[in-house]
């Protein structure tokens, strides 16, 4: 027989003729001919073509339909709910697996509602597509509440199910069928984890109720919901049973999380976040206090990291900070707590410290981590830290005070020549002070032209006659006199008033390089770029307006950059330097060989001189790296200029090597520009002493 009655449900599958290959071939109305003549109304709805595609007689009573033809022309699909089109697809999946169903289903025949206690199955069509066999049992004649509660169990996303004392499942609603995995239909089956099994049993039996939330074995994996099960009674026995209601809360538990994650922790690396921190330290202070021991605090701030950032772009500067987390994390212990300020700062909080010593261990370990080149986008990037340390309760009893003391050590280590650490102590408050008013009395300075250039000149080796001048600043104090460039210049430099200052620079030896020409010196000038002046959107319109406003001669004027600002081969900087030439300038690299001594820069970019740092003067001997430099200056056909020469011997020793021209207290310091003249036409200064600028 092609179809199972109603009462062949508990053999076999329910799928209508799913039973056997040969059966599907047999057509729809054949195998429908014992239904024919049935009592109960029974049909077959087409889920994809939302249509009724065979129904008996006693049907079209139930349909309020005058014909089959009326009937199997009815579009119920275009009225469908989506709620209802949607369950009806899990329906047909369900009866691929075998599934049956037997659910109070309303009917709108006629506009009007009729409940009728509905057996699905599935049964294949003629095509081979799946569909519904429907057998409208018995009518119900219910009371609308009971009508109203049906239709909203079987329409809500709530997962509700019913279980017997034993954990078996008596009924379920369809949100709850469609999650449930047909091997967790039991009470404690789709809890993932056993303690939450063992939790729901003993507390249901003890209190008769548990809610929890909880990880489940679901259709669409694991997921996380909130559990409500309480002790009942099954309506049908009478027999205690286990009501549950389930929600899906995977999506709001992460969101949660997402959000209690941010606001403790930095989203570049992970780390965590001022917020925290402070929280934090807050605790491990008063745990400290309670044991009797140290809290270290490190402040980290990594050296000229906004040069990577600038010349090799913010996404390879954030893998770098990603990576230093990560070597920081391997210096501490799981408990010593890393935080991002922002930026490239970072803060160590080291609890359980007993002394200085232990802190200079993990300084030192941060130290070596950092060293060792990292890898990032095919390219070995090597970046070093200044540390600050300060330690409770010696060197502050608050937040505040400690982060600030380890911010001054901090500074410490900067200025002792980055890439070390330094403890704090009570004098860096008073330098701080100090730096402070050093920075508003500069600004003073620049509004009212405190500063003046000094020239000193640049020396041709084989005639020794001046052939240029290096402008340097000097600032005339109005209370404490001449002030050397090192003492103002990276205040300048981190404040941004080296902008304005620059630019004045710029001006006046633009000016200077004027008048000597029409005094019938031809000499060159060279001015000093600092690295933030170099960076600035503004330099390029600024050489340009000089030369209109000064009428200089670009050919005898030079800029002199340090060897950092080169680093990276990123385009604007090729462009910048292009610029620069094609305006005529000539660019000098300053302070050679204190840097990275990458002679390549000088195939690379439009080098014309390169300047050899004073240290180099120290060691004159056969194989000194000076005279390396030198010869392949001569072979890059590169002008090259020794800084610092202060003796003959020094001098001789560059005559010997071919190098082109020199400048150093030899043959004068820095002079202000009446005495530079002098020297230009050469006449000894007042008293035969030259002034050292
Ligand atoms: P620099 O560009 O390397 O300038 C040479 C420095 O070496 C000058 O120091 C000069 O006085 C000093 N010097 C010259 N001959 C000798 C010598 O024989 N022996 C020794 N031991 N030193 C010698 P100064 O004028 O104090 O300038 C220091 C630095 O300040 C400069 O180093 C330069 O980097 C910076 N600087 C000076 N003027 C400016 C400026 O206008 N703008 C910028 N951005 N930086 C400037
Ligand atoms: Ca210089
Ligand atoms: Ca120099």
């Amino acid at each position: 027989m092609p179809a199972r009655t109603r009462k062949g449900q508990d053999t076999g599958s329910n799928v209508v003729s799913l039973s056997g290959a040969v059966e599907s071939h047999v057509l729809i109305a054949d195998r429908m001919q014992t239904f024919e003549a049935s009592v109960i109304p029974v049909w077959i709805f087409d889920i994809d073509e939302g249509r009724v595609c065979w129904t008996n007689d006693k049907a079209l009573a139930l349909w309020n339909a005058g014909s089959k033809d009326e009937l199997l022309n009815r579009d119920m699909g275009s009225e469908m709910s989506p709620t209802v089109s949607r369950r009806l697809k899990q329906y047909q999946e369900d009866f691929y697996k075998g599934a049956s169903f037997s659910e109070l289903w309303t009917l709108y025949p006629a506009g009007e509602p009729i409940t009728v206690r509905c057996m699905f199955r599935g049964i294949l069509l003629d095509d081979g597509r799946m569909a519904m066999l429907v057998e409208a049992l018995a009518e119900d004649s219910q009371t609308p509440d009971v009508l109203r509660s049906t239709q909203a169990l079987l329409h809500t996303r709530a997962m509700i199910s019913l279980f017997d004392q034993h954990g078996e499942l008596l009924y379920e609603n369809p949100a709850a069928r469609q999650s449930r995995a047909i091997k967790t239909k039991t009470l404690t089956g789709r809890l993932i984890k056993s303690t939450d099994k063992r939790a729901l049993t003993s507390a249901l039996k003890r209190y008769g109720e548990y809610c929890f939330s909880a990880r489940v074995e679901t259709t669409d994996g694991a997921r996380t919901h909130e559990i409500d099960a309480r002790m009942s009674r099954d309506a049908v026995t009478g027999d205690p049973a286990v009501l549950v209601t389930e929600v899906d809360v995977t999506e709001r538990e992460a969101a949660e999380q997402k959000i209690a994650f941010l606001a403790h922790h930095d989203s570049l690396t992970g780390l965590y976040n001022r917020t925290y921190l402070t929280q934090e330290l807050d605790h491990v202070l008063r745990r400290a206090d309670a044991d009797g021991k140290k809290v270290g605090l490190l402040f980290i701030d990594l050296d000229r990291f906004k040069h990577i950032n600038d010349s090799l772009g913010h996404a390879t500067g954030d893998k770098l900070l990603v990576m230093v987390g990560e070597r920081l994390r391997s210096c501490v212990r799981k408990t010593d707590v890393i935080a991002r300020l922002g930026g490239d700062e970072f803060v160590v909080l080291l609890s359980d410290v007993m002394r200085h010593e232990d802190v200079a261990t993990v300084s030192n370990g941060i130290l070596a981590a950092l060293a060792r080149p990292m890898l990032i986008d095919d390219r070995e990037l090597q970046v070093t830290p200044s540390i600050g340390i300060s330690l409770y309760p010696d060197d502050g009893k608050t937040i505040d005070s400690l982060l600030k003391n380890a911010d001054l050590a901090m500074y410490e280590s900067k200025d002792g020549g980055r890439n070390q650490y330094s403890f704090f102590a009570p004098y860096m408050n008073e330098r701080a002070e100090t730096r402070l008013e050093l920075e508003s009395s500069l600004r003073k300075a620049v509004d009212q032209g405190e500063f003046e250039l000094f020239y000193q000149p640049r020396v041709s080796v084989a005639e020794n006659k001046i052939v240029a001048a290096e402008a340097l600043i000097r600032w005339r104090h109005p209370e404490l006199g001449i002030r050397q460039p090192g003492e103002f210049i990276t205040v300048a430099e981190e404040t941004g008033l080296i902008e304005p200052i620059g630019e004045w620079v710029l001006e006046n030896a633009a000016i200077q390089q004027r008048i000597w020409h029409a005094m019938g010196h031809d000499i060159s000038v060279s001015v000093n770029l600092s690295p933030r002046q170099f960076r600035s959107q503004d330099l390029i319109p600024t050489i340009r307006r000089l030369v209109r406003m000064t009428d200089c001669n670009p050919a005898k004027f030079e800029l002199e950059i340090t060897e950092s600002m080169l680093m990276g081969d990123n385009e604007s900087l090729i462009k910048e330097l292009r610029q620069i030439e094609e305006m005529g300038f000539k660019l000098a690299i300053d302070d050679f060989g204190t840097g990275y001594s990458n002679l390549a820069y000088l195939q690379r970019y439009p080098i014309s001189c390169l300047k050899i740092d004073r240290s180099f003067m120290k060691d004159l001997s056969p194989e000194a790296i000076a005279g390396v430099i030198i010869n392949m200056c001569q072979l890059l056909d590169v002008k090259i200029v020794a800084e610092g020469v202060e003796n003959e011997d020094q001098l001789a020793w560059l005559a010997e090597r071919g190098c082109h021209e020199y400048q150093g207290y030899l043959f004068s310091p820095p002079l202000p520009v009446k005495e530079f003249e002098r020297r230009l036409i050469n006449e000894p200064a007042p008293g035969g002493t030259f002034l050292i600028g």
